[in-house]
Order: structure tokens, then sequence, then C-alpha cells
């Protein structure tokens, strides 16, 4: 159980202070840990977990940013092996269907089996012609030589800066063809039916960019790392916390909600500490941000000086686009409601995303969604009945602006009046309404339902603009060699979802960078043993 800092305050000497408590920063500290050493884990939220905690409401607990992981079913991969290091070995996964992903453009559904000769086979019942059949075989191979090559990518955010700024490219020199162009200029040099185009970028949203504006490296990444199916935690994503927390705390670490860091202090180039929203301060070796490259920059570190070149490489890293998801509770079990444990991708029926995205954001409150992702978490998880018997749950995720809620952004949360909850109301009605064209079977049975807006993202995880993955994964911002883990001062080091990519595994590969550096060991090897 984490501490309340309201309540309990840290008096133990820690060798590091870890600034967030997503996974990325508490699969650190848990690293860490194992390496022999205690961390403190500041998080200014009431529970912890960042973007893996779960809200409970009305008797029913849903995720806010898990749904499905890949590589995890398989013992040997390398995220199977982080994961069983970081928990002991105690965190349980229960497998998707071999039919993982199901796309559907209007009236047409595509569906992705788990393992490369099925996702091809499928596939190529749907687009029979020589050109396109050639096409996905070229595809397959392509992703995974793209993926591949990410190592050398990432390298760059660890090698010491120097030998980054100089032999940088040599060393991402393989990568370097797949992100710097974005995923329609690739797809689109050997793939000519812009059908196929629109179904194998189908989960675009799982990175937040249509293909005309990603980067290729991480659509390649991200089809990758389902290729071979998807699992969900057993018991739900608060095992995450669960299941690290007692790692941590095997190396005198502890974790600390209500916990709010205002500033790194810094002494003669050098952090030393944090400054709470308190005003009370903690010293430890190392401090090491997990909160986000624009959170720690412009917000924690706002006070001191940086090299102004080196600043506006940063602000020139765009956040990522924002989200909504409707939360839905339902009085009976998945059986009884005949939900699928396969997510649900809804397009409108035309196959271009990028058009899909301007139109909608031209005219959000009438214009399609450019998509619509539809999770089934309590069939998913096979503890779910244990903790919520005879109940169900749904979540349904679309894109959105902040701009769109900004007038609201000074009000208190649950206070923000009766407009916001009447545009917030509209939004739920029409996703609803989603919902119903495609399992017409629940119409009637919704018990309760609650959408978050990008005001819910920046209350409760502090992402300015409210963006979903942190910051947007454009070729611009793999390109970047202000993205580092280290920081322009001695002993302060990042992690998190904006040094590799989003995504769980994303996130928690970052702290194994993160921990390398910081120990000197390589932890890679470690874990791999
Ligand atoms: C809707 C949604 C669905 C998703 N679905 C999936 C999925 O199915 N599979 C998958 O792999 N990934 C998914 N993701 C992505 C994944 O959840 C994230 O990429 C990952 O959890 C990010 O982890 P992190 O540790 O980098 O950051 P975060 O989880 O954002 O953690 C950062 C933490 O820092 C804290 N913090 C910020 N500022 C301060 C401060 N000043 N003081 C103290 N604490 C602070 C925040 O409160 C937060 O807890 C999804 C994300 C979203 C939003």
């Amino acid at each position: 159980m984490a501490e309340s800092y309201k309540k309990i305050q840290p008096t133990k000497k820690y060798d590091h202070i870890i600034i967030g408590s997503g996974i990325s920063g508490i699969g650190l500290a848990a690293l860490l840990a194992r390496a022999g050493q205690s961390s403190l884990v500041l998080e200014r939220h009431y529970t912890p977990g960042g973007f893996t905690h779960v809200f409970k409401r009305r008797g029913y607990e849903w995720d806010v940013g898990v749904h499905y992981i890949g590589q995890v079913h398989q013992e040997k991969s390398f995220v199977r092996r982080i994961f069983n290091y970081v928990t002991d070995g105690n965190l349980q996964w229960a497998e998707l269907p071999d039919n993982y992903d199901r796309i559907i453009f209007g009236t047409k559904t595509y569906n992705f089996f788990k393992g490369r000769e099925h996702f091809k086979a499928a596939l190529k019942e749907q687009f029979n012609s020589p050109e396109d059949q050639k096409s996905i075989d070229r595809y397959v191979d392509l992703i995974r030589k793209a993926s591949r090559t990410s190592r050398g990518m990432f390298a760059t955010r660890v090698v010491p800066k120097l030998i980054g700024q100089f032999f940088g490219g040599f060393i991402s020199r393989e990568s370097k063809e797949y992100y710097s162009k974005t995923t329609k200029t690739v797809l689109e040099s050997f793939i000519t039916n812009p059908e196929l185009i629109g179904v194998l970028t189908a989960q675009f949203g799982d990175y937040g960019m249509p293909p005309g504006q990603s980067s290729f490296i991480m659509h390649a990444m991200l089809v990758n790392h389902y290729f071979d199916g998807g699992s969900y935690p057993v018991g739900g994503s608060a095992q995450f916390f669960n299941t690290i927390e007692p790692v941590i705390q095997s190396a005198g670490g502890d974790v600390f909600v209500n916990a709010e860091v205002s500033e790194i202090l810094i002494e003669k180039r050098k952090a030393i500490g944090v400054k709470m929203a308190d005003g009370k301060m903690f010293y430890a070796e190392n401090i090491i941000s997990s909160a986000g490259v624009h959170i720690t920059y412009n917000q924690l570190l706002k006070k001191h000086k940086i090299n102004s070149g080196y600043l506006k490489k940063i602000h020139d890293l765009k956040p990522s686009i924002a989200h909504l998801c409707l939360y839905i509770g339902f009085n009976e079990t998945p059986e009884a409601l005949k939900l699928p444990k396969t997510n649900l991708w809804i397009y409108p029926d035309n196959y271009d995303h990028d058009e899909n995205i301007r139109n909608y954001l031209k005219d959000p409150e009438n214009e399609n969604f450019p998509v619509v992702y539809v999770s089934f978490p309590a069939a998913k998880d096979p503890d779910f009945q244990n903790r919520y018997p005879g109940k169900s749950t749904i979540e349904i995720i679309t894109l959105s602006e902040y701009g769109l809620f900004k007038k609201w952004e000074s009000e208190e949360w649950k206070k923000r009046g009766q407009d916001y909850e009447q545009i917030k109301e509209r939004y739920a009605q029409r996703l609803l309404q989603k919902l119903f064209e495609y399992l017409p079977q629940l119409k009637g049975k919704v018990d309760y339902y609650e959408l978050s807006t990008p005001l819910s993202t920046k209350h409760f995880v502090n992402y300015d603009q409210g963006e979903i993955y942190g910051l947007e994964h454009s070729p611009a911002r793999f390109k970047s060699n202000a993205i580092h883990v280290k920081a322009p001062f001695k002993n302060l080091y990042l992690t998190g979802q904006d040094i590799v990519s989003c995504g769980i595994a994303g996130a928690l590969i970052s702290a194994v960078l993160t921990g390398t550096v910081i120990t000197g060991k390589n932890m890679i090897k470690e874990i791999a043993k």
C-alpha cells in the first residue's frame, strides 16, 4: 500500500528520488531495488500507477490506460522478462483470443490474428489481388526489419551526449530510414491500394497519429509488438503497482501518493533533491523524473537556467493529441451480455485516416469520430467476476483536442458547470450509439456511464494539454537529439514514455535504459539472463 503524503511524510534516507509512479517510475524503482538501491517514489495523484491506475465508482472499476499488451505471453520475450524481473514473477497474464483486434470500416470487417502467417492469411482472404497479396508479404517483412533497427535509435538516448552529438547519426543509421519518414510515405512506396493501407494502419490509435503524420518506426514497433497477439493483466491494471511495490520495498524504498513535486532542486548545476508543493524538501543522490519531458523542463526545472538552444529543441517537440473515454458499467456478466474479448476499432466508411481526423477536428460535434476503440476489460480479466460478481465494464475511446475543453481548465474537478456537463453528455450519447450499432444487445442494459475529457487527463496525470501519449510520435520526435535519459544537470535523469515510446512496454524499456545509465550496470543483460 502506498503511503499518503497527507497523512505521513518520508523520514528515511533514500538513494534516489523518482518523480511519478507510472509504470516507468515504479518499474525503475524496482530495477534499482534489484541492484540493492532504495528509491522514494513521489506521486501527485491520490492513487499510484500513472496511466496504469484504476478508478472505482458506484461498484465498478475501470482501467484508464491499459487494454492489451503484446509479447508478454511469450515466456522468453524481453518484455515478459522485464515484467518477471520487476514483479518477482508475481504478475499473471490472460491472453486475448487469437483474433485480438477487429477493424470495422462502415459495413466491412477485417480481423487481425495472432501469428504472422495467420495475420497474413486472414488479410489475403479479403485482399486477394496478386498485387495486394505481394504487398501484404512485403509489409509483414518490413515491419519486422524496421522494428529491429529501433535499438540503434534508442541507443542514442543513453550514450553520453557528446558521443551522441557526433556519432548519433552513425549509431542510428539503420533506423533513420524508418524513423525519419512518415508511415504513409513508406507504405505508399510499395502499396497502391488505399483500402489496404487504411486497414494495415488501423491500430494508429495505439500511438495517436494518423499515417500521414506518424513516424514509420513507431508504426512498425507497435504492429510488431502485437503480431503475436495481446494479453491483459489478471486482476486488472492495478496489479502492476500491487506486484511491483513489494520489490521496491525490499530494498528500503517507498511510494507516496498525494505527493506533488513542484521543483527539482539544483545547486551548482547538480540536482540535489526536490521541493514539494507544500514547500518541504527531500534530498537524495540522484533525482529521476518520470513525469514526461515537457512537465520536467517546463514545470519542474522552470526556475533553473538551461541553454536556450536546448530548451528550444524541447519546446519544438509537440504533445500528442488528447482523448475522450467513456467508462460504462452493466449489472450483468460478460457472458450474459455476450461481450467479446476482441478489441473493436470502428472507423467511418473512409479508409483515409488523415482525412477522417482533419474532417472531425474541423467540426468535432457533428463530424464522424475518426476512430472509436472499444475494449471489454471485464471479459478479458478472468479475475473480474471474483471482484465484481455479476457485473461488466466497457471502455470506449476516441480522439479529441484540448482546445475544445480549455475554457473550463481553471474550474475545479466535478464543479465545471452545466455547459461542461452538457457537452460531455452529448459525446457520451454519441459514443453509446456507436456501441449499440455494433452490440445492439446492450441497448437498455447500461447501468452507469461517465466520460473523461482532456481535462481529466490533465487533472489526474498532469499532462498540460491532456495529451494521451506524452510527446507526439512524429518523425521530428524521433529525429530530435534533445530527448535523452540524462538531463543537462549532474545527477538528474529522465525516464518514461517520452524517452522510448508510449505503451506499457515502451515506458518499461525506458526504465531499463535509465537504470542502466544510473547504475552503470548493463540491466538489459542482467534481465535477459
Ligand atoms: C487511454 C489510454 C489507453 C492506453 N492503452 C494502452 C494499452 O492498451 N497498452 C499499452 O501498452 N499502453 C497503453 N497506453 C499507454 C500507456 O498507458 C502509457 O504509455 C504508459 O502507461 C506511460 O507510462 P509512464 O510511466 O511513462 O507515464 P505515466 O503513466 O503518465 O506516469 C507519470 C506519472 O507522473 C506523475 N506526475 C506528473 N507530475 C508530477 C509531479 N509534479 N509530482 C509528482 N508526480 C507527478 C503523474 O501523475 C503520473 O502518475 C494507453 C494510454 C492511454 C491514455
